[in-house]
């Protein structure tokens, strides 16, 4: 068991963006975002552990002393909701009808199992699922600002984005990422329910867009990760079939990656080259 230096939280205003909205931001691991409206203060997610989510809480004390505190998941992975033990009975916890599944699923608990065995930093979590689920869409009026939870899925199957209209501002949860977002599984199915899922949020014409992690606030990255998607059953679909694109005709920018970072986009890459591959096979049918 190891004990490398436990991540910390840190509250980052993005530049460009109403004040309303910041990121509670975990370095090299995730950030989570907090709205605040008239009415209530939305935490949406709840970061990789209760430890973390408490010191999250700690930065927006002031915020939740004057209003009452709404919590969302984006989807059920660790980095996002392994939190939840820190709110639960405080306030609910919204998140899609299917993430109440996932966290219960013998995977979870496999890999919260894994989790525990590589670091000790996850050995106060507990697997808590959303205590208020939805299926397609749902709409929270802060009064100032609206914010409405999306069923975005492609990334995992219960994934929600939130769109924030007033402001136009998209948190997009992991439905985008830079250079490229993770398909669920290596199929033409997710393919398809991500690319849906990316056309949908791009047609609400954000001006910004919050991924859960890179740091971006550029609304052109749907429009990226789209093309790029498309590309691989398109522009590159001779060299899908042949097997294989290399991660660096793929993405020529790529190069300043951290080796953790690369290792893990060309891990998607690799899964959205297989789900292309199926995807060309069965139109050639
Ligand atoms: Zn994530």
């Amino acid at each position: 068991m190891t004990s490398p230096a436990r991540p910390r939280v840190h509250k980052h205003l993005l530049p460009g963006l109403d004040r309303r909205i910041f990121a509670l931001r975990v370095p090299d691991e995730v950030d989570g975002f907090v709205v605040r409206t008239e009415r209530f203060v939305a935490l949406v997610d709840t970061l990789s552990t209760p430890e973390l989510c408490e010191q999250a809480l700690d930065l927006i004390a002031d915020e939740t002393a004057r209003r009452p505190l709404l919590v969302i998941n984006t989807h059920a992975d660790w980095d996002h909701v392994w939190g939840n033990a820190a709110v639960e009975g405080r306030t609910p916890v919204i998140g899609h009808r299917s993430a109440a599944t996932r966290v219960r699923s013998a995977r979870a608990l496999d890999t919260l199992h894994a989790k525990r065995a590589s670091d000790d930093r996850f050995a106060r979590v507990r697997l808590i699922a959303p205590t208020v689920t939805f299926d397609t869409s749902l709409s929270l009026d802060g009064g100032d600002l609206t914010l409405e939870l999306l069923h975005t899925p492609g990334h995992t199957p219960d994934h929600i984005a939130v769109w924030i209209p007033e402001l136009r501002v998209c948190l997009a949860g992991d439905t985008a990422e830079d250079p490229l977002p993770e398909l669920w599984e290596g199929d033409a199915a997710s393919l398809e329910q991500l690319t849906a899922s990316l056309e949908l949020l791009r047609s609400l014409e954000p001006d910004h867009v919050l991924p859960s992690h890179g740091g971006t606030t550029d609304p052109a990255l749907l429009d990226r990760n789209l093309r790029h998607l498309s590309g691989l059953t398109g522009r590159h679909a001779d060299a899908v079939r042949a097997g294989g694109l290399p991660f660096e005709a793929a993405f020529p920018g790529s190069t300043q990656l951290t080796a953790e970072a690369r290792a893990f986009y060309e891990m998607c890459h690799h899964k959205a080259l297989r789900a292309a591959a199926a995807t060309l096979a069965s139109s050639a049918e």
